[in-house]
């Protein structure tokens, strides 16, 4: 069953703002999906209507296998919103607690919870400060516990790595690859697309209500997939049987009077000819390297307008 399975969602808000215009989007259980777009492409919109917090114009579907909208499956979601804030005078034990008890955690259970959770978020020595002292880093630790003491299924997180340092964005990447180990599903939704990339199994990409893109980033950048040869003393053009590979520009890095052939395949033995034709010509190969476009190559690609501008947003 999969965990989210959406189906013709349209959102139009009070004044006539098209947020969603018919959106499918499916999470498979046990994977870790990253949901992206520019600012206002309906994201938060989206969400909250998974979350019943705004209603859907139309909405078909299932979250954890209950009809979208229902409230009984938000038992067994977790939900980490962007920007949210504590009460001052909460502890981050006590935090997580008060979340625990809004869930209707028994207290016992909650108890040893916290605990589990202070741990796993790499905060237990920080417990019994006031999150007033946290630093922003901290505080998204506390709130990624805080939205995990219910044993959600689901896990949805807002901009979890929001103003966190490289060495706090680790962890928390490393926290979101061991729920999936757990067996969780988790949808993130982030703006670093190179950290999305090193641990999301799918993405979708949304733009002005709709998602242009859906799949693994595999998929998506397939007909991106290459094999970079780096050779020196090799010719300008190659002349291959499948056709002329001519030498790019030098690349940044690339060793001095080196020159790289791009061959378009993700296959190794389709870049042998290349290989065989520059020792023939007497070059010395130095890096042979299988390269694709990135999830930001794709992003960009993917929300770029009709006059080829970047739409605002697109590549923070
Ligand atoms: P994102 O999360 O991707 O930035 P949002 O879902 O917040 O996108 O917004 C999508 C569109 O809906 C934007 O044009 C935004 O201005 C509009 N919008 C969001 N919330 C409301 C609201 N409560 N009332 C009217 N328009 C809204």
């Amino acid at each position: 069953m999969d965990a989210i399975d959406l189906h013709d969602v349209t959102k139009t808000y009070r004044g006539g703002v098209h947020a969603l215009r018919g959106v499918a989007l499916r999470v498979g259980a046990g994977e870790i999906f990253g949901l992206l777009g520019p600012n206002g492409a309906g994201k938060s919109t989206l969400v909250k209507i998974m979350m019943t917090v705004v209603r859907p114009t139309t909405a078909t579907g299932t979250i954890l296998g209950q009809p979208v909208g229902s409230h009984d499956v938000l038992e067994r979601v977790g939900y980490l919103p962007e920007h949210h804030r504590f009460p001052a005078y909460l502890t981050g034990r006590q935090v997580i607690d008060f979340f625990g008890a809004l869930c209707k955690v028994p207290r016992d259970v909650r108890r040893t919870r916290t605990e589990q959770l202070l741990e796993l978020v790499g905060m237990r020595d920080w417990g019994d400060r006031r999150v007033t002292t946290y630093s922003k880093g901290m505080q998204q630790r506390i709130g990624i516990a805080a939205a995990l003491v219910n044993d959600p299924q689901l896990v949805v997180l807002d901009e979890p790595t929001d103003g966190v340092d490289p060495v706090g964005r680790r962890d928390i990447r490393d926290v979101l690859v061991r729920l999936r180990g757990e067996g969780r599903s988790v949808m993130v939704n982030s703006h670093l697309l190179s950290e999305v990339e090193m641990v999301a199994d799918r993405v979708a990409i949304m733009n002005k209500g709709q998602v242009i893109a859906q799949g693994t980033i595999d998929e998506l950048t397939h007909a991106s997939h290459r094999y970079e040869i780096e050779a020196s003393g090799g010719p300008e053009r190659l002349d291959l049987p499948g056709g002329p590979v001519a030498a790019e520009p030098p690349a940044p890095g690339a060793a001095p009077g080196a020159r790289t052939y791009c061959v378009r395949t993700r296959e190794a033995r389709d870049v042998q000819p290349a290989i065989d034709a520059l020792r023939a010509a007497g070059a010395t190969i130095v890096r042979v390297t299988p390269a694709r476009e990135t999830l930001e190559d794709l992003f960009v690609r993917s929300v770029v307008d009709e006059r080829g501008r970047a739409l605002p947003g697109a590549a923070r």
